[in-house]
């Protein structure tokens, strides 16, 4: 994969993506397909730390939600036809593009071990993947990309091999879904305000320098920080913002305050109080570099922190991620916030001590 010959990020990024001055990042041919470059293991932990808080599990839904948009993605970017063609051909191809996205995303390293596709009932297709950036998240779309191909519903099936090793035979196999969500509103359109960040970027290629700064390890498809240690990914906000309403759909009400605490708690235990005290520009470079948005206030006290965040996403994570920060910040334990998510994509936030 060739990479940009000064910073060294892999040209598909580059190509791929465009970090806006205003806090938003979007595919380059599809610029309504907003996209982060965010900390990976945050969707494990996220995910771990709701299961936790509500007692319940949550991976087929997590699953099961991930396919159902992947495949309706891949059948609107590609039309019957097509697809129609690619069930005969493409299957290789498939697997291919997904590869070569993982490992430029960040997602792992993906590889086909065996399949069996006779257009009949035990058709298989098993893939490996070691390091995924979300183990859920990855069986749901691999489960989403075949189906939209091969036009038959599926069921996939994962195991660590040997187990500790982040090493997965993940296999879809035909067969009905074990679970069948209801149906839920589509996600949030996101509206844009326009920004000048003036975000430093390399001359050569376009890419933020905080970007840029990180390592990609293409052999195994991991991106590394190197000023945080933390692992980075890139995947779109809505796929998540869409898992969240299904939970909620599923579980009930309790699930945005769990989505908030949980990641009040994994902010906590990541982030560290020098990345948060350098004030407002620095805070927004950080969210800006991630496609979080655009940090127009930002009034950091004792007492209570304020801010708006301009173009926001994934409100009920903001705000458990202020929260977090705050309580870092003032080395308290505990934090209250009110907040109030705009039809204009503001996002106003007050967090207060306790
Ligand atoms: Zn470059």
């Amino acid at each position: 994969m060739r990479r940009c010959r000064n910073c060294g990020v892999p040209v598909y990024v580059s190509r791929g993506l465009i970090w806006h001055e205003n806090g938003v990042v979007v595919q380059r041919r599809d610029p309504d397909h907003r996209m982060l470059f965010n900390e990976s293991e945050n969707l494990d932990h996220l995910f771990a730390g709701i299961e936790e808080i509500i007692g319940l599990p949550l991976e087929h839904i997590v699953i099961e939600s991930k396919r159902r948009e992947t495949r309706e993605y891949v059948e609107k970017l590609l039309p019957y036809p097509a697809r129609r063609v690619a069930r005969y051909v493409g299957l290789r191809a498939m697997i291919g593009y997904l590869g070569t996205t993982a490992r430029a995303y960040g997602f792992g390293e993906i590889r086909l071990l065996e399949k069996r596709v006779r257009f009949r009932e035990d058709d298989y297709v098993t893939m490996t993947v070691k390091n995924p950036h979300c183990l859920s998240f990855y069986c749901g779309e691999n489960l989403g990309a075949w189906e939209a191909i091969d036009g038959r519903e599926s069921r996939v099936e994962y195991e660590e091999v040997p187990p500790g090793s982040r090493n997965y035979r993940v296999t879809n196999r035909i067969g009905p879904h074990p679970v069948e969500l209801s149906d839920r509103l589509a996600p949030p359109r996101y509206s844009y305000k326009p920004a000048m960040l003036d975000l430093e970027r390399c001359p050569t290629c376009g890419i933020p320098r905080r970007v840029a700064s990180c390592r990609w390890d293409l052999d195994s498809g991991i991106i590394t920080d190197p000023e945080t240690g933390r692992r980075m990914a890139i995947y779109g906000p809505s796929g998540l913002e869409a898992v969240l309403m299904d939970l909620e759909t599923e579980l009930g009400e309790t699930i945005p305050e769990a989505v908030v605490e949980s990641q009040r708690r994994y902010t906590r235990r990541t982030f560290r109080r020098e990345e948060l005290e350098g004030g407002r520009e620095a805070v927004r470079e950080m969210l800006a570099v991630r496609g979080l948005g655009f940090l127009s206030d930002w009034e950091n006290g004792e007492k209570r922190l304020r801010l708006v965040l301009q173009n926001a996403c994934l409100p009920l994570i903001m705000v458990g991620f202020f929260r977090g920060a705050y309580e870092i910040m003032t080395g308290r334990e505990e934090s209250g916030a009110e907040w109030e998510f705009r039809p204009d994509g503001d996002l106003v936030v007050e967090v207060t001590g306790r």
